[in-house]
């Protein structure tokens, strides 16, 4: 595959285009592979990725029943962080903030990483002992945080009401090398990186069941027929259950909707991502200029890919106590995505009951940061049989021993 660069796009802009190659192929499938992953998101693809170049394994397929990147990971709001509490978790999520940094160049495809800075505001005084407790266990694990007074707060993000009717902003957990990426890049990036290895990805292919002998998986059915595999990986966050029904093996999780909006595009006014979990919403503004709104998930389980007026309305109200000027903007566009929820709000990666079957889910509502590091741990999992360091604290048998990875403060309401 040839390179991007500047030298391309003055080759190219000298013959009008016409040189491009298309970023990834459209094989037809094969009867064998070593690995299928079912699920072409950010986590599925970052996994083939690093099977590839980590440890040389690119007999690959990578099996998708809609698009790449037209799940959860093209519709989130694109929030990076690493400012968990827990030892286990920091050191997955700062792996992945620290892969970001060098993405573009790794895959050779802008991802448009922004690290322009994120905070978590505190509004009541139990949110500040939280913050203040979370920038201390930061410190320890070497993830660079800080606790800020309100004056900085006001300082970083002007357009925001510190005094607020209900909740004054008391101050606020900076992490000032967070942001965001342009979400449909990583799944792109990552999909030309996988093709160009020679990996198969078989797009408009739903897996509708595993085949197994002897507690031993042995491939897959699908609307394009049956494949053999050694190792299965399933990566499909909201309908991770509905795989694992497949493969016979129940999972601790809910699946439910999560929805996002964007106003209108305007002037540049906001250089930093806000999360407000006490009022229960979070914006930034995309290169676009948009404000990109999000705020929590449906109160109840389902598989509805989309928005409801109720949930503009919540958020809407919400965020405009602490950002007064977002109720003079129209609002544009709405969506949802299904995110798969466990009880501590933390992943599992790992083993499955099933010999040779691995599963990557439980992101929930805040999996989009986590890509990188993600794929770089399932794909030494899937490469070696058996979880690595980062991996190892998030297998599902942690849900038996009671051994909860509990964020549901960092992960719960937040992205
Ligand atoms: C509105 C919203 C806002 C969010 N905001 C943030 C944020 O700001 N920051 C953050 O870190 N995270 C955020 N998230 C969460 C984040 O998007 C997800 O955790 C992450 O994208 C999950 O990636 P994935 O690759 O696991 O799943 P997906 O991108 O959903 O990929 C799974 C794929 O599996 C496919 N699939 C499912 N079943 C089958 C089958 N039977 N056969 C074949 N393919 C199948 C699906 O079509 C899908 O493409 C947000 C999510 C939503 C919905």
């Amino acid at each position: 595959m040839r390179r991007y660069s500047a030298f391309a796009i003055a080759r190219e802009s000298a013959r009008y285009h016409t040189g491009w190659e298309r970023a990834w192929r459209s094989p037809e499938p094969k009867k064998e592979y070593e690995v299928v992953i079912v699920g072409a998101g950010g986590h599925g693809l970052a996994t083939a990725f690093y099977l590839g170049k980590n440890y040389g394994i690119t007999n690959v397929a990578i099996i998708e029943k809609g698009w790449l990147g037209g799940g959860n990971t093209g519709r989130n709001t694109t929030i990076i962080r690493s400012n968990y509490l827990q030892d286990p978790s920091a050191a997955l999520y700062e792996k992945a903030r620290s892969l970001y940094e060098t993405m573009s160049q790794d895959l050779n495809f802008n991802v448009m990483f922004s690290p322009r800075g994120v905070i978590m505001l505190a509004q009541t005084e139990h949110e500040i002992r939280g913050y203040q407790r979370t920038a201390h266990a930061n410190a320890l694990q070497g993830v660079e945080t800080e606790w800020i007074g309100p004056q900085k707060v006001k300082e970083l993000c002007p357009i925001i009401e510190l005094k607020g009717p209900r909740f004054p902003v008391l101050g606020g957990l900076w992490q000032p090398r967070g942001g965001t990426a342009r979400h449909d890049a990583v799944a792109w990036g990552y999909a030309r990186a996988c093709s160009d290895m020679g990996m198969d990805i078989i797009q408009k292919c739903e897996v509708t069941g595993v085949k197994q002998s002897d507690g031993q998986v042995t491939g897959i059915e699908s609307t394009k027929g049956s494949f053999g595999c050694k190792k299965l990986g399933i990566v499909v966050a909201g309908h991770s259950s509905d795989l694992a029904n497949m493969a016979g093996f129940r999972l601790p999780m809910e699946s439910v909707a999560l929805q996002a909006l964007v106003s209108e595009p305007i002037k540049p006014i906001m250089d930093v991502v806000i999360m407000a979990n006490t009022v229960h919403g979070y914006l930034s503004q995309s290169d676009k200029g948009e404000m990109v709104i999000g705020g929590g998930t449906d109160a109840f389980n389902n598989y509805t890919q989309r928005g409801s007026f109720h949930h503009i309305e919540e958020t809407v109200r919400a965020l405009s106590e602490t950002f007064p000027m977002i109720s003079r903007l129209k609002m544009l566009r709405q969506w949802g995505g299904i995110v798969d929820v466990t009880g501590d709000r933390s992943p599992i990666i790992g083993k499955t009951p099933l010999g040779g079957c691995f599963i990557n889910c439980g992101w929930g509502t805040g999996g989009f940061k986590a890509i990188p590091g993600s794929g770089w741990a399932f794909a030494e999992t899937l490469a070696k049989g058996e979880p690595g360091e980062l991996a190892a604290p998030f297998g599902m048998e942690r849900f038996i021993e009671g051994r909860f990875i509990d964020e549901s403060v960092a992960a719960g309401v937040a992205h």
